[in-house]
């Protein structure tokens, strides 16, 4: 279930390594997301002090995403985390059967500034 109130603070990622291990290495704050290519993890914790959770989201077009997985990356090594991002890299995860439609609030990191999550 993706948090229908918050406004994600999108970043880009280089590489599947890198992604891994910001999402094993690292807390975020609830409205960190990351970015390769058309897909999208946004950080769908419900608080800072559980184990963090993030939706897979796939961008189909401007007006359109689909959230495929939700990943609790705070149960993951690294090794695990690659893993996964891998699979969903490859188009694995595109057609899992609770896929649904999302329309998440994406912002770049010049339009976020703060917000109550990462103030
Ligand atoms: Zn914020």
């Amino acid at each position: 279930m993706l948090h229908s109130n918050r406004k994600w603070c999108v970043s880009p990622v280089d590489s599947a390594e890198e992604l891994a291990r910001k999402l094993t290495e690292t807390t975020w704050c609830g409205c960190t997301g990351f970015q390769i290519g058309c897909y999208l993890w946004l950080n769908d914790s419900s608080s800072p002090d559980g184990a963090q959770e993030f939706a897979v989201v796939k961008v189909l077009d401007s007006n359109h995403c689909l959230q495929l997985e939700s990943i609790t990356f705070g149960w993951c090594d690294y090794e695990r985390a690659l893993q996964l991002i891998l699979a969903t890299l490859n188009g694995q995860d595109d057609r899992t059967p609770w896929r649904k439609p999302v329309n998440p609030a994406l912002e770049t990191a010049a339009e976020h500034k703060r917000c109550p999550l990462c103030a």
